[in-house]
């Protein structure tokens, strides 16, 4: 490549997509890679849906920025117009809350200082209203403006629209003997960064492997079913949106994954346990068969803060990822945050830097 950029953005899935949207809004002559392409399939950004929620129990910098990001995602798809399949489908989050529920708690009041939209709802409400069994879940929380994003076509929507916009758009996978004419770069490559920064992040990013399974509801299945979050079992559902199914997930961490050769091929233990799970939370499906499953690969910092900082030994390079099983919602807000930093403008947020991040894992933020 021989043309001057102000900034290369390496890493096309949605961190890096919107990050060089943002740039270029700005005004930045921008170029953009990607080693397999927008919201490919082995990328964490890959999958047909992901939940954008507010809740993050007493972590408001997180619902703060999702806050943002909601608001910045509507804008993008009402200017990029329509779609076949909605890009935001405002289903409402359902969170299903214990007892003794400080996360629940915390999310209340949380909500309530930004001013969120939410109800509080009983279990016997739940059960009424969506047939979920709560089971152990004595309480819920319905926020009614959340919903889910269709991941890889909105990541493919926004690079696209970067392009008209001006973006320089390549197929290229980065290694040491490429040259790219540009003053800044910015490394958005999720799970690939221990690959690309060994000494440096091979200990601080560990990838995980993390199995989808989506269930043929009969007709008309769960009308109105917001997706909803249990995070006591670590499980999460999405109604069936496109056809492909009612998705159930399991948030917990799963074993190292490499993402360029690792085989996406669910396990037998794991599709028992989400049936498992699925008879005592919604009978009715525990049955149904399988549609589509997805093996995709978390990219976790120690404790789940993102990663947006520059690299200690080169200024003019960043590395942005980290988003650890709940980045995607927030790629806007991590577009415009890397957009002010690279321009001087912004204040940098201590917890996304290197320096605090720590080799042992501890999952704090989910
Ligand atoms: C199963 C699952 C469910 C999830 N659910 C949610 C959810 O409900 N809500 C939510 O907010 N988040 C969710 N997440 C998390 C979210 O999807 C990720 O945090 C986010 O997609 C990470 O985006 P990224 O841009 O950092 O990485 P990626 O999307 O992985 O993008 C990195 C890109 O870099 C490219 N690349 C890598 N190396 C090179 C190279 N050398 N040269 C050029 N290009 C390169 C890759 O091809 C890839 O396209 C989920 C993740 C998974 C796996």
């Amino acid at each position: 490549m021989t043309k001057t950029y102000d900034v290369a953005v390496i890493g096309a899935g949605v961190f890096g997509a919107w990050t060089a949207y943002s740039l270029r809004r700005a005004g930045a002559k921008v170029v953009l890679v990607d080693a397999y392409g927008p919201g490919n399939s082995r990328a964490s950004s890959g999958g047909e849906s992901r939940m954008i929620r507010l809740g993050y129990g007493a972590d408001e910098i997180y619902t703060r920025f999702a806050q943002r990001s909601l608001e910045s995602w509507k804008q993008m798809f009402a200017e990029i117009g329509p779609h076949a399949v909605p890009l935001f489908q405002n289903t409402g989050i359902l969170w299903l809350a214990r007892d003794q529920d400080p996360y629940c708690e915390a999310i209340l009041s949380t909500l309530q200082t930004v001013g969120a939209r939410f109800e509080k709802l009983a279990g016997d409400e739940i059960m009424r209203r969506y047939a979920i069994h709560p089971g152990e879940a004595t309480w819920g929380i319905l926020e009614p403006d959340s919903g889910v994003l269709m991941a890889r076509r909105a990541v493919q929507a926004i690079v696209a629209r970067a392009c008209e916009m001006g973006v320089d758009y390549t197929q290229a996978r980065f290694s040491a003997d490429t040259r790219i004419d540009a003053d800044q770069s910015v490394f958005a490559c999720g799970p690939w960064l221990p690959k690309l920064f060994p000494e440096l992040l091979g200990e601080l990013i560990h990838v995980t492997r993390q199995e989808v399974f989506f269930f043929g509801e009969s007709p008309g299945g769960y009308p109105g079913l917001p997706a909803w979050i249990d995070f006591h079992d670590l499980v999460y559902g999405v109604p069936n949106l496109d056809g492909r199914g009612f998705k159930l997930a399991i948030d917990k961490h799963g074993p190292k994954f490499d993402p360029d050769i690792g085989e996406r091929v669910v396990s037998e233990e794991g599709l028992a346990a989400a049936r498992l799970y699925l008879a005592r939370r919604m009978p009715l499906l525990s049955d149904k068969p399988v549609l589509e499953t997805r093996v995709c690969q978390y990219e976790n910092t120690w404790n789940g803060d993102f990663l947006i900082d520059r690299h200690p030994e080169r200024d003019n390079v960043w590395i942005v990822g980290g988003g650890s099983g709940h980045g995607f919602k927030h790629g806007p807000a991590v577009g415009e945050y890397v957009a002010a930093m690279i321009a001087g403008t912004g204040a940098p947020e201590p917890r996304f830097s290197l320096a605090t991040k720590q080799r042992v894992q501890s999952r704090q933020v989910y």
